[in-house]
């Protein structure tokens, strides 16, 4: 039963989606509207159970109200799920998710995530045109360096507050995962002087950041072990818990992974360890921010400025110092203080709506 499952957080509606003559078998969770209709990715997987596919799209959705109410933005979260092996997904089962979401009106706009690529996105757009995040939207661009900008803003902000450095010159950041966003960061982080370590998975992509800044390369189990000032989680999700916070040596740990958090004591440990954890969602926005604003451009029939996404972007370093001064005044760790800045944020959200 729905209401009853452990990630059920008061979610609006929890859409269960099937099309017998495609196959498909979805779940679309929208989680809250309060600030404004949603937007969240459509994740294909191959799912062990149906269980393990609703608590995905519960927990992610509530992930997304929380990034979009911190980032600012005038739109609640939503997530969706396809259970399926992405090397089976099907044309037809795209446009059947396409017809799902469509049947929403406008509630719940989807984009891209694991699993998905542009073109399932355009085969979906075929029924729906509540699809975003497309290159040929808005700026053109693709969500990968905007997001590097914002954690490269949290950064600076992390630096700053448990470092005490206004620059990054000479700082060491340890960067797990040279994808999208980890690549572009590099880059940043370089120009302003930063040395870099780098762990991939992929040897080509090293080797790039190598010959392209000059970065050390680890193996991908040894970046934990680094003798940096900053972790950058830019992989995957949960790699910071009770087996690899100990070994840590940075005093920041800041990256745009999301849900670094793998296990309930990697908190606990960072804050016992003198570690300041710049939360995932806060800083790992700009992705998000970027798909938000080509949205609103295109209800109103406007173009999106690329300065002032960027500028959007940036303010991600004062939010995440507010952060950090209101976690500190009220004594929470930096993780607890978002969720409860974003329910803040949430509530006042309500009040304005009952006025
Ligand atoms: P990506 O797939 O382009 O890059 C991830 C990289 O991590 C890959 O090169 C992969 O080889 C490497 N990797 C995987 N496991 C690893 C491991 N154990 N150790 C070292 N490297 C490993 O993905 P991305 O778009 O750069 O996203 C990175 C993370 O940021 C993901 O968790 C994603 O959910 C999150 N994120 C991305 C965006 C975005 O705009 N792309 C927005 C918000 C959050």
């Amino acid at each position: 039963m729905v209401f009853q499952h452990l990630h059920f957080d008061d979610h609006e509606r929890v859409v269960f989606v099937r099309d017998a003559d495609s196959g498909l078998k979805a779940i679309i969770a929208v989680h809250n509207t309060v600030l404004g209709p949603t937007i969240g990715g459509c994740r294909v997987r191959a799912y062990g159970s149906d269980d393990e596919a609703l608590t995905d799209v519960l927990k992610l959705s509530r992930g997304m109200t929380y990034k979009a109410a911190m980032a600012d933005l005038p739109f609640g979260g939503a997530k969706s799920v396809i259970l399926c092996d992405p090397k089976k997904k099907t044309r037809e089962m795209l446009l059947a998710m396409g017809r799902a979401i469509n049947q929403l009106g406008g509630l719940y706009t989807t984009a891209e995530d694991m699993g998905m690529d542009e073109d399932d996105l355009r085969a979906m757009r075929r029924a729906t045109p509540h699809v975003t995040g497309l290159p040929e939207d808005g700026l053109g661009v693709s969500p990968g360096p905007l997001t590097a900008l914002g954690v490269y803003h949290g950064l600076r902000a992390a630096a700053r507050h448990r470092l005490g450095k206004n620059s990054l010159a000479d700082v060491h950041v340890a960067v797990q995962g040279a994808g999208h966003v980890g690549g572009p960061l590099i880059e940043r982080l370089v120009r302003d002087g930063a040395r870099i370590t780098v762990a991939d998975m992929d040897r080509a992509l090293v080797e790039r950041m190598q010959q392209a800044h000059g970065a050390a390369v680890v193996e991908p189990d040894a970046i934990y072990d680094v003798a940096a000032d900053i972790f950058a989680p830019c992989a995957i999700g949960g790699t910071l818990n009770a087996g690899t916070v100990p070994r840590l040596k940075a005093k920041v740990v800041a990256g745009s992974a999301n849900n670094q958090l793998g296990d309930d004591d990697a908190g606990r440990l960072m804050v016992e360890r003198g570690i300041l954890y710049a939360p995932d969602y806060v800083i790992n926005a700009g992705g998000l921010i970027k798909v938000s604003l080509d949205v609103m451009a295109l209800r109103h029939g406007r173009c999106l400025d690329r300065e002032a996404v960027e500028h959007r972007v940036t303010r991600i370093e004062d939010r995440t110092a507010e952060l950090f001064s209101l976690a500190e005044k009220r004594g929470l760790r930096p993780e607890d203080a978002a969720d409860t800045m974003a329910r803040e944020r949430i509530a006042r959200g309500k009040q304005a709506w009952a006025a």
